[in-house]
């Protein structure tokens, strides 16, 4: 673990998130079977870090009650997918940015994955690779514009100037993606939070 890496955790554990750290992407996903009953029901908000390690899978696999929009099952609608991962016992969500200072950054366009981190759940797992981590808020906004939304704008097949150019123009787009932000400096005070670093590069 570098320097940069020891003192973002050491700077989350101070803002109250639990923080558990893991080499690979494997060793993580492991650990998270092992510590997450079959009982629990699970909701997921859109993340590619979560897709890539394909812990939506690997849950259903294991017999847990899996909500996630971007897998339907024939006669079920997205809306009710949305609503049982927003009541789940469980939610799983990536994060755009980590600040050094220990602050998590996401935007949304539909903004399930922002009110799912907040609440209604017993405990909230967000995952992230070392890719994630910024200096502060305004490299995260930086980041995030413009490395993390243009392959998701293409991804949605959106017609935005960051999908076209790789650079965010602050779009009136009625295909913009981001619509709103979500800054947490701190553990809020209800649904405990445990953030998942893993010693690799994942996601946008
Ligand atoms: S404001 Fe528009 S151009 Fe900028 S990142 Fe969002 S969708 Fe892309």
């Amino acid at each position: 673990m570098n320097k940069t890496t020891e003192n973002t955790i050491a700077q989350l554990k101070r803002n109250g998130f639990g923080v558990s750290f893991y080499v690979t992407a494997a060793e993580a996903l492991d650990a998270l079977l092992a510590q997450i009953p079959s009982t629990a029901s699970i909701g997921f908000g859109g993340s590619m870090t979560v897709n890539d390690m394909r812990i939506y899978e690997a849950f259903k696999e294991k017999g847990n009650a899996v909500f996630w929009h971007w897998y339907t099952n024939p006669g079920e609608s997205r809306k009710d997918i949305l609503r049982s991962a927003a009541t789940a016992s469980v939610y799983f969500s990536g994060i755009n940015a980590i600040t050094e200072e220990g602050s998590l950054v996401n935007i949304d366009g539909t903004g399930n994955r922002l009110s799912g981190i907040l609440y209604g759940h017993d405990k909230v797992f967000l995952v992230a690779g070392m890719n994630k981590i910024v200096r502060n808020y305004e490299e995260a906004i930086l980041r995030i514009k413009n490395v993390a939304c243009p392959p998701n704008a293409r991804r949605l097949g959106r017609k935005t100037p960051c999908a076209e150019t790789g650079k965010c123009m602050n779009c009136n787009s009625p295909d913009r993606i981001c619509m709103a932000t979500l800054i947490l400096d701190r553990q809020p005070a209800g649904v405990p939070i445990e953030i998942i670093l893993i010693d690799e590069s994942l996601g946008y």
